[in-house]
């Protein structure tokens, strides 16, 4: 009779009151624990992730930009097709739980600070206005056949594993701007856009980005066409080709970038040199060859806040999510958004 009573508290006492106490963590402590048991125990940490929920953010609208439909989802399922859209699915697990992190911090910044950009929706599926955002049937069709389950899966994973959880600075989301190559050193944002900048967008080195190919591009462009790309934004400019000092770098931003360049009468931003002339970054230098002019690009992309490949490279370093987000974005905390 009494073995039985023992048997029965320890049936109660597994049944009920350890889940009690195993749940009575703030939810802090729980995504630090989400965060450490990654490796360990991965399968049970994305079912216990599917119980997450959110209080706030946990939806939101998608604006599909070819058919001007907008569409509400969850955001952890919009931010799969995001993640995939993104970046590679054969880049480190961790670059892309970071990805996965700063697309769910950038899209609850926007939600927060940017209401007004699309009447409404919250984001928009371009990439060039938003974050690129690709259908499943269409992401999977792009993949070789054998990948496309697994590859889908792991993005899955990364986003599951994460959930909730956004990059903040004095407890709200930043604006966690990135790009593709940073070209060994990003950028702060008041070099590309001006304004008065954030705290947490400074300009840090990553080694490891010139073994990708985003790293390094070349682009030539006749003297005729340099004159008449320029002479559609300028039309009284002039250039005299002959002239060596006609077409130079006046100077360049701490991060190495193109600054000022000149051409004949006028100067224009590196910023503004790489729209006209198409070019993947600001991080250039030209040759003056006889009827044209080479640019030659470091990096791919406006160069502020997280670089891809940076991430990928730090990841595969031994860096993890965290440490590869703390890495480009000074100063923050990873933080379970239903904290803050
Ligand atoms: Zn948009």
């Amino acid at each position: 009779m009494k073995k039985a009573f023992i048997y029965f508290f320890i049936f109660v006492f597994m049944c009920f009151i350890l889940p009690a106490i195993c749940t009575k963590t703030t939810s802090k402590e729980a995504s630090s624990e989400q965060i450490n048991n990654v490796d360990t125990n991965e399968k049970e940490e994305v079912s216990k992730n599917k119980e997450y929920s959110y209080n706030k953010y946990g939806s939101i609208k998608l604006l599909h930009t070819d058919t001007n439909q907008v569409e509400e989802i969850p955001i952890d399922e919009y931010l799969v097709n995001v993640v995939s859209g993104e970046m590679p699915a054969d880049y480190d697990i961790e670059a892309l739980k970071a990805q996965a992190v700063v697309a769910r911090t950038y899209t609850i910044y926007q939600i927060i600070n940017n209401s007004s950009k699309h009447e409404n929706a919250d984001v928009c599926d371009l990439s060039t206005c938003c974050q690129a955002w690709i259908s499943k049937e269409n992401r999977l069709s792009r993949w070789d056949e054998n990948l496309r389950q697994s590859n889908w899966q792991k993005i899955q994973d990364v986003v599951n594993q994460t959930k909730g959880l956004v990059i903040t600075y004095n407890n709200s989301p930043i604006n966690a701007f990135f790009h593709s190559n940073s070209g060994g050193t990003t950028e702060i944002p008041v070099n590309v856009w001006g304004g008065t900048g954030y705290p947490y967008l400074q300009s840090v080195e990553t080694s490891g980005e010139e073994g990708y190919s985003q790293y390094y591009s070349e682009v030539e462009i006749s003297n005729n066409d340099i004159l008449k790309k320029l002479k559609s934004k300028y039309p009284n400019i002039k250039i005299d080709f002959k002239n060596s000092d006609d077409i130079k770098i006046i100077d360049y931003t701490n991060s190495n970038r193109v600054k000022t360049i000149k051409f004949g009468n006028t100067q224009i931003s590196g910023v503004e040199a790489r729209t006209i002339f198409g070019l993947k970054s600001a991080n250039f230098e030209i040759v003056k060859n006889e009827s044209s002019i080479k640019f030659k690009v470091k990096g791919y992309g406006h160069g502020v806040g997280m670089s891809q490949t940076g991430a990928d490279s730090l990841a595969k370093s031994g860096s993890n999510y965290e440490e590869i987000i703390k890495h480009f974005y000074s100063n923050v905390e990873i933080k379970d958004v239903n904290s803050i």
